[in-house]
């Protein structure tokens, strides 16, 4: 299976401190992981950026041009809030996190590959249509799902998120519409507090399925194959976007669940086969989020790729 992989060097040179968790060497991670001989079929292209007209489909003129204001000179930093700090070149790497989701919904739209994963930073589910948070300055898989109704006209665009932090930026930016739904796994009580799974949208279409600190593969694999994987069957979308976060891994810093590379392996092909099997055809366009022991994501990030060639 031929899978696209989206990425840019501009994503290297967003760094938000030494301290941060959220730092450069997490994508030269992950990119380093993916030389391995066995990726070496993986078709590889330059993200672009996103326009702002791509950002305003999720985000209001006056946020997106707030965030590409910010162009702090030399080595300067300025603070968006407590975790979220843009430098010299935060912007850039943005507009090339963004816009690799574009890309990547238009390679599959147009029947050039069946699956992408965008190995990109800053990350984006967490947000929200009008405020940067969490890491995030753009809705990166939300700004995808929306490109793919305006741009190729879909109806129904899905996005499946396992970071362990709940997608807040996400449900913000779905919750009033009908056409986009938001299946998500996290850790709960967690960074950010919402994802609760009496939290379902206006129309229904959101599902949240929480899970304890401590949470193992099988409690992840459970409520995956008893709620979450039902309900984006159910919606049955024509493409499927994923929002793939590593930091439920059993080593990541930053959150208590115990998941392992296998289980991103499971997820990964559950997921495929319910996109093979519905009205996406297999269109599945995955985005990294989150994933902050260096170690851990990049094995999980090549088991997610592998699966993504595999399944
Ligand atoms: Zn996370």
């Amino acid at each position: 299976m031929t899978v696209l992989l989206l990425t840019h060097r501009a994503c290297l040179d967003h760094d938000m401190g030494d301290e941060h968790p959220e730092c450069p060497d997490r994508l030269r991670a992950v990119l380093r992981a993916l030389e391995a001989e066995e990726f070496m079929m993986l078709h590889r292209d330059q993200a672009p950026r996103a326009t702002r007209e791509q950002l305003c489909l999720i985000h209001p003129e006056s946020h997106v041009d707030a965030i590409l204001a910010v162009r702090p000179e030399g080595d300067a930093r300025v603070a968006l809030d407590a975790d979220t700090v843009m430098c010299a070149g935060s912007a850039e790497a943005a507009l090339r996190a963004a816009g690799a989701g574009i890309a990547a919904v238009d390679a599959v739209c147009r029947g050039e590959v069946l699956r992408a994963f965008c190995a990109v930073r800053p990350p984006g589910h967490h947000a929200e249509p009008d405020a940067p948070m969490g890491f995030c300055l753009f809705s990166n898989a939300a700004i995808a799902a929306r490109h793919a109704q305006v741009a190729h006209g879909l109806a129904r665009v899905a996005v499946a998120d396992f970071d362990v932090h709940h997608g807040n930026g996400t449900q913000a930016a779905f919750w009033d519409k009908p056409g986009l739904f938001l299946a998500s796994s996290h850790q709960m009580p967690l960074y950010p507090g919402t994802g609760a799974a009496a939290e379902r949208g206006r129309f229904n279409n959101i599902a949240n399925g929480p899970l304890h600190p401590g949470a193992n593969g099988a409690a992840f694999r459970a409520v995956w194959e008893d709620d979450l994987l039902p309900a984006l069957a159910a919606f049955d979308p024509e493409l499927l976007i994923i929002s793939a976060g590593f930091d439920a891994h059993a080593a990541d810093p930053l959150a208590q669940c115990r998941l392992r590379e296998v289980d991103y392996t499971w997820i990964t092909t559950e997921l495929c086969h319910l996109a093979q099997a519905g009205s996406a055809r297999g269109r599945v366009v995955s985005m990294l989020e989150g994933g902050y022991d260096l170690t851990a994501l990049a094995a999980s990030s090549a088991a997610h790729v592998r699966a993504l060639m595999e399944a």
